[in-house]
């Protein structure tokens, strides 16, 4: 999956500015944020999207919700974020590698458009 944006900026092949990395997990500013604080928690392996997932990947899927959590505090966006996950064009997903938006540091309307 080498052509995949976000397993490059997962192995350091392509820039980003990171926030955060481990063994199983990628964190990043969004290179076309969305709101003052925007970064993507992603799986360094490739899972192309929710509906791709598998029930071995739990607890990788998991830990994208705790590193965001973390994130969050790092960011000092802690007392209210919005996590985010696209699936399919229909829903705006435009990267088809599982990826976690953190969105803070505004307002946040509800209902998402
Ligand atoms: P999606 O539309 O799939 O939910 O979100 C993809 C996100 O990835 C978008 O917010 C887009 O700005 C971001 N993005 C796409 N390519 C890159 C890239 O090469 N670097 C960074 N930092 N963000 C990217
Ligand atoms: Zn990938």
């Amino acid at each position: 999956m080498s052509e995949c944006v976000f397993c490059r900026i997962a192995r350091g092949e392509a820039p980003a500015r990171l926030v955060y990395q481990d063994e199983d997990v990628t964190a990043f500013y969004d290179r076309n944020p969305r709101a003052p604080t925007h970064v993507l928690i992603i799986p360094n392996r490739h899972i192309a999207g929710v509906a791709q997932a598998e029930p071995e990947d739990a607890a990788v899927l998991g830990k994208l919700l705790i590193v965001a959590r973390q994130v969050a505090e790092q960011e000092g966006i802690a007392s209210g974020y919005r996590l985010v996950v696209n699936n399919g064009r229909l829903a705006g997903q435009s990267v088809f590698h599982l990826h976690v938006h953190l969105l803070g540091g505004r307002p946040l309307g509800w209902p998402p458009g």
